[in-house]
């Protein structure tokens, strides 16, 4: 089987696991584990930020960055097809008090004249305040998309001249990085408060962190205790993620390279396919993906018509190429 379903079913390499055995650890909500200390540090200052907290989960990690500039009963304002607002299950909602309104994208890239539109400033007791804008780089259901840079900086420049912050989910915002060359500094600078997992293709089994400044930071721990995220001896888990920071990033190009080819094989135009996902539309997405799976292609639905191809550190040239044979076949019988 090969399966291109999520670049999150990566197993940890035999190194990182050695690394992990390794690990120097301490009890982390005391916050003596020197490992994560490290990771952490290293993080913060890879973007430019005071701070990091090393998050449970990318989602968690969302949740708290987001609540950092939005008090309940405001809102944040994002595309429609956002992580924050499609796959977090309403965890803004239900335990922030936060709504959204959102503006649609095709590439899930930054509208600024459809957020100049949707911004709500403070008009006292009869409107929500828009408090924050959140962005995702790369756009995980738009496909991988990079968010341009100037873009990004143009948002940051207006916020902040309206007084709303700027959260980053950066879930994949490495692929963005490599694809692209931008350091990751300047994307860093582009926000006031980020997530980054390394748990997608860095290929880490866990782990996520929020990067901001030190208050935030502090806040975070704070929040990241309440609602039961505290960990201990964890920089077993840290350590995998400094593994992935010194192996696993440049090697992105390799994944980003697949996803063309397998654009190739379907039908996509690869000059399309930013990254490593590659979204496709067929009549039947359900029916498609059983026919995959038939021929040893796992592959996922993310909507009744749209099929998502992921391609990560498990996955090789050969069977990249393999793969790409098996769906430019089922392209070939129409399915
Ligand atoms: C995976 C992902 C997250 C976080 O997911 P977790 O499974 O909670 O770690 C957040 N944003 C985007 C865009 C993602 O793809």
């Amino acid at each position: 089987m090969i399966d291109l379903r999520s670049d999150t079913l990566t197993t940890p390499t035999d190194a990182m696991r050695a690394a992990m055995a390794a690990a120097e650890v301490g009890d982390d909500v005391y916050g003596e584990d020197p490992t994560v200390l490290a990771l952490q540090e290293r993080v913060a200052d890879m973007f430019g930020h005071e701070a990091a907290l090393f998050m449970p989960t990318g989602s968690m990690s969302n949740v708290l960055a987001v609540r950092s500039l939005v008090q309940p009963g405001e809102e944040v304002l994002c595309e429609s097809s956002a992580h924050i607002v499609r796959a977090e299950l309403g965890a803004h909602g239900a335990y922030s008090g936060i709504t959204t309104r959102t503006w649609t994208h095709p590439r899930g890239h930054v509208d600024l004249e459809a957020l100049r539109a949707l911004h709500a400033p403070d008009m006292g007791p009869f409107f929500v305040r828009t408090a924050a804008v959140s962005v995702e780089n790369t756009h995980n259901f738009a496909g991988g998309t990079v968010l341009p840079l100037d873009l990004l900086r143009d948002l940051k420049e207006w916020a902040t001249g309206v007084g709303a912050g700027v959260h980053l989910d950066g879930a994949r915002l490495w692929n963005a990085h490599v694809a692209t060359g931008t350091p990751l500094v300047e994307y860093g600078a582009t926000a006031d408060v980020m997530s980054v997992c390394l748990s997608k293709g860095l290929g880490a089994p866990v782990g996520s962190l929020l990067v901001g400044s030190a208050d935030t930071v502090a806040e975070a721990r704070v929040w990241r205790k309440r609602m039961g995220g505290g960990m201990r001896q964890v920089g077993i888990l840290a350590a995998a993620g400094l593994h992935a920071l010194d192996h696993h990033v440049e090697r992105l190009a390799d994944d980003h390279a697949h996803a063309r080819l397998l654009a190739e094989a379907v039908g996509v135009d690869p000059a399309g396919v930013d990254t490593n996902i590659v979204v496709l539309t067929r009549p039947d997405a359900a029916a498609y993906v059983e026919r995959a799976a038939a021929e040893g292609v796992r592959v996922a639905t993310v909507g009744p018509t749209t099929v998502r191809l992921v391609t990560h550190l498990g996955v090789g040239r050969a069977e990249a190429e393999s793969a790409a044979r098996v769906l430019a076949r089922l392209a070939t019988d129409g399915s």
